[in-house]
């Protein structure tokens, strides 16, 4: 029997990763952050001193990426081990964001991921958050959904998440660098940022965590 799988889609910053978190709590389903692996091939890479044009190199690096993602029951959070050492904080910056954009555009990096990504479908279900998730991943995905919200009201909370870990953050270049990528994950030629036919799309510009997880449990279960 396979596991009923929910994904959420979208740009970076309209608040998949605590949509998910909550979605996987509540359901008490598996959750995979596709970009969090994204992010630790970046980091790896950027430790080998290998650019994006270094594609082959990349592609060796992300099938033999020793990663591993523990959850912390007490933090809540989930810690991301790479070969040993703890880059939980590490992958979330900006300019690891950036790579990982770069590199994510490489088809071969893509499909050297795939398998990896679908092993975290299991029972009782998967939440799975990224850009691709209901399209190429799990095109057949029992609900999808596809999140996004303005550029200004992303940057704005990618603004006070960074604060908040005590990084320091300009507003005016948190706007330019969200639509760099964004462009970047749109015009990409494989596995573009963009809803799936069957996906609901949700702009969450003017809604609460709280109003988006109600909608989304809403969707979920007329169509689990
Ligand atoms: O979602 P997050 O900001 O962690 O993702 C980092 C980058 O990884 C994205 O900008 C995107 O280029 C890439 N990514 C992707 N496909 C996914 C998840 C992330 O291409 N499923």
């Amino acid at each position: 029997e396979t596991a009923p799988v929910i994904t959420i889609d979208g740009p970076g910053g309209a608040g998949k990763g605590t949509l998910c978190r909550l979605l996987a709590e509540k359901l008490g389903w598996h959750l995979l952050d596709s970009g969090a692996i994204y992010r630790v091939l970046a980091i790896a890479a950027m430790h080998h001193d290998f650019g994006p044009e270094d594609e082959e190199s990349l592609v060796a690096l992300a099938t033999d990426l020793d990663v591993e993602f523990v959850p912390n029951d007490e933090t809540g959070l989930t810690h991301v081990i790479l070969e040993g050492e703890d880059i939980t904080m590490t992958i979330r910056t900006e300019s690891v964001g950036n790579v990982a954009s770069k590199i994510a555009a490489l088809p071969s990096v893509r499909s050297a991921l795939l398998r990896r990504q679908q092993a975290f479908r299991d029972m009782p279900g998967l939440v799975a958050d990224g850009r691709d998730m209901g399209t190429v991943v799990f095109p057949d995905a029992e609900a999808k959904i596809f999140l996004t919200a303005s550029a200004e009201e992303r940057a704005r909370r990618r603004f006070l998440q960074l604060q908040e870990k005590g990084f320091d953050a300009n507003m005016n270049e948190l706007i330019i660098e969200i639509k760099d990528r964004d462009d970047r994950d749109t015009n990409r030629s494989v596995a573009p940022l963009t809803p799936a036919e069957d996906s609901l799309i949700l702009d969450s510009t003017s809604m609460s965590i709280e109003e988006v997880l109600e909608q989304v449990l809403q969707y979920a279960h007329t169509r689990l």
